[in-house]
């Protein structure tokens, strides 16, 4: 019994760190100033050659937002300035190590306010009207937030 005891507190405490652990993704609808936004190829990985909105996953500890600007940073070489968040979407387990529904995209919209765009990790980089977003082959996680992009890039 003391055996088993000791292997539920271990499995116990396993699933707690786990919790704590889940990954949340953020993305960026980079806007520029002809109602446009930035989307991009994934180059590589089981998702290479699907679009996405630039981002990825925030660092434990880190602020979302602090994310946002390190990710946009290092995958498209700008400073970007994130204004409002978008809207949210669960990712389906497997960024958070297998837990299904523990994570969450999450999509800020903001401009690049500093430095040229660089496609530092991404196959492709373009920018698009409203209009021409839906004809993308998009990851499965980003395509519910397009609704919310396009209102964004209509009411501008
Ligand atoms: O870009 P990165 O590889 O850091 O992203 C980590 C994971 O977050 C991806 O494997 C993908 O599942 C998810 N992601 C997403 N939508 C984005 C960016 C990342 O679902 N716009």
């Amino acid at each position: 019994v003391r055996a088993m005891q000791a292997h539920l507190d271990a499995y116990a405490a396993a699933a707690a760190r786990r919790a704590q652990e889940v990954t949340q993704v953020v993305g960026a609808a980079l806007v520029d100033d002809r109602q446009r936004v930035l989307v991009a190829q994934r180059g590589s990985g089981p998702l290479a050659g699907l679009w996405e909105f630039p981002g990825g996953k925030v660092e434990p500890g880190e602020p979302e937002v602090a994310a946002l600007v390190r990710e946009c940073r290092e995958e498209l070489g700008v400073g970007i300035t994130p204004r409002a968040f978008l809207g949210e979407v669960p990712l389906d387990g497997v960024v958070a190590g297998g837990v299904p529904g523990a994570s969450t995209l999450r999509l800020w919209w903001g401009r690049i306010t500093a430095g040229e765009l660089v496609a530092h990790e991404h196959s492709e980089l373009r920018w698009l009207g409203p209009e021409e977003l839906e004809d993308l082959d998009w990851i499965p996680a980003d395509r519910p937030l397009l609704p919310a992009v396009r209102a964004l890039l209509v009411d501008r």
